[in-house]
């Protein structure tokens, strides 16, 4: 069976943010995987390093990582100095994840979030092959390190470049790469996919990672989600992945104000609500 996560963020106000303390929690709640801040390792200690992944591994926790590159590290800029400063700080992150024993990062990896097409712009074609390039150099770090980077699919009002499974698998041929695979959330998927079976076929074995989520971004197994049609085409493309719950409930913070968390979708046990969520997708996964 896929294992399953949680990405950190549920529970706190800003990204930065000690995971330590989270590896030993979500252990105790059942879960496989702690998804962490790959921003926020890359910027880490060696000590800080090490006391990270001795946590994961005497917990029997992996931890995998995500990433929305700030503007500044736009690997599609017109700018070359932006593109070169976000190379070097994908590949100090993949340096960085090896060290802690991270081998999956995902995320807004290929551009910046949130982002748009500057004003005027309408063709994203430029900035599509800046980012191949921007990538491919990337990648040669990845694949040293082991490192496998998963190009996030996102709605329109968070990114441009890649907003559908089509879209991101023939970014993946561009880059060229065993690296470089595909991740699909429901949550953005839920905007702009035809059909959920139908992009999670079209992703088939670029697809090398999941995050879920209801449509307001609630738990698994609150709201209108079809987890039906998205765990049978998991399981129709035997996909072999970790399956992170990223739920954002807490307005408030780097995090609320980032995920435009305007309204309070709190519950009162959030740790009851995580293995409630956990339990469901365990459940749909049988
Ligand atoms: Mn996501």
């Amino acid at each position: 069976m896929n294992k399953i996560g949680i990405y950190y963020a549920y529970w706190t106000r800003n990204w930065d943010a000690d995971f330590v303390p989270f590896v030993s929690k979500v252990k105790k709640l059942g879960f496989d995987i702690l998804e962490v801040n790959s921003g926020t390792v890359a910027n880490m200690t060696k000590a800080e390093k090490n006391r990270l992944k001795d946590a994961a591994e005497k917990n029997g926790i992996e931890l995998t990582a995500c990433i929305g590159l700030p503007e500044k590290y736009d690997m599609a800029s017109e700018s070359a100095e932006k593109r070169k400063r976000g190379v070097a700080f994908l590949k100090k992150q993949a340096n960085a994840l090896a060290e802690t024993g991270i081998y999956k990062i995902g995320g807004i990896v290929y551009s910046y979030w949130p982002g748009s097409l500057p004003p005027g712009k309408t063709d994203k074609r430029p900035y599509w092959e800046r980012s191949v390039k921007s990538m491919k150099e990337v990648m040669k770090t990845a694949e040293d390190r082991k490192v496998v980077f998963h190009m996030e699919v996102v709605n329109r009002f968070e990114q441009y470049l890649l907003n559908t499974a089509e879209e991101a698998v023939r970014y993946c041929r561009d880059v060229e790469s065993p690296n470089c695979k595909v991740l699909l959330d429901a949550f953005h998927m839920n905007i702009e996919e035809d059909s959920f079976i139908g992009a999670i076929k079209t992703a088939g074995k670029y697809l090398g990672h999941m995050h879920i989520g209801e449509t307001n971004r609630r738990a698994p197994g609150r709201g209108k989600m079809a987890w039906n049609e998205i765990f049978g085409a998991l399981k129709s493309i035997k996909f072999k992945g970790a399956i992170v719950m990223e739920p954002f409930l807490i307005p408030g913070g780097e995090v609320g104000r980032d995920i435009k968390i305007f309204r309070s979708l709190e519950v009162k046990d959030m740790d009851a609500e995580a293995k409630r969520a956990l339990n469901f997708v365990r459940e749909k996964l049988k």
